[in-house]
């Protein structure tokens, strides 16, 4: 594979013009005339799944270096190389907003990343709370849902998913300057809030809601502005689909 370093210049891409039907996400550096060997799993994608074949053209992004055209320029029983043509949409970044969430069940964890990855945040941080379901959370499956929502969205930017960490370990350390917007199941039918603009993150509760403990704590905090989603208890994964679509309506990028 090519080492070349990506050139500004060929990141200027303009208006986008007809895109290739098939996005895939790598981590290799993109710039014009590299070549680019995917991985097996790819490869089988790209092959017996797309069923492309020589000389046809799918975008690439890596998280960096915004979207390109590449040429399948070789391919074998399970690999298959690209070689990078030119660009065809800019690096974005999402708003600097974060999603903090105490994981649920396994479909309604997945789809809280993906739309999460969809309506746009820069990070997804699990967290354990006194009543949250799981214990554990497979990190690399959640990271590989944010990757296939990017590529399915149109998204050149891939939040990290963080590893599951205790509420009390993460509002220890939290960064100066940080609005955390608490979705408080407790407010239900209070008033809407002001979303603060980025940086800021949003927490949504487990099925369970939180405890008394927590709740006293998140209310003692200065960084913490409490949150209503109206006065119906939602389920946490619609809540976290409505408070980031209340927060990118105020201030985000969706231009509205
Ligand atoms: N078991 C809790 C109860 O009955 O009070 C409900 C928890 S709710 C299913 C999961 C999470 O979604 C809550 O912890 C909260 O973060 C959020 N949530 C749900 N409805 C909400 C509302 N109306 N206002 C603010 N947050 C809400």
């Amino acid at each position: 594979m090519s080492k070349n370093p990506p050139h500004d210049d060929d990141r200027s891409a303009g208006p986008r013009t007809e895109r290739p039907k098939v996005r895939l996400y790598l981590e290799h550096p993109l710039g014009k005339g590299q070549h680019v060997d995917v991985s097996q799993d790819q490869a089988h994608y790209l092959l017996n799944v797309m069923r492309l074949r020589e000389n046809d053209v799918v975008a690439l992004f890596n998280g960096r270096d915004g979207e390109w055209a590449a040429r399948l320029v070789d391919t074998g029983k399970k690999r298959a190389t690209l070689r990078v043509e030119s660009p065809t949409a800019p690096q974005q970044r999402p708003p600097d907003l974060w999603l903090l969430f105490a994981p649920i069940k396994k479909a309604r964890t997945d789809f809280i990343v993906e739309k999460a990855v969809e309506l746009g945040v820069a990070r997804i941080q699990p967290v354990q709370t006194e009543f949250t379901n799981a214990e554990r959370i497979r990190r690399d499956r959640l990271q590989a849902h944010a990757v296939e929502a990017a590529e399915q969205s149109g998204g050149t930017f891939v939040p990290e998913v963080a590893e599951l960490e205790s509420l009390r370990r993460v509002l220890a350390r939290w960064p100066e300057g940080r609005v955390l917007w608490w979705a408080d199941e407790g407010l239900a039918g209070g008033a809407l809030a002001e979303p603060a603009p980025a940086p800021a993150a949003i927490l949504i509760g487990p099925e369970g809601g939180f405890s008394p403990t927590e709740r006293a704590r998140l209310a003692a905090l200065p960084f913490v502005r409490r949150l209503s989603l109206g006065p119906r208890i939602l389920r946490a994964d619609t809540a976290a689909v409505s408070a980031l679509t209340l927060w990118q309506a105020r201030h985000g990028d969706w231009g509205v």
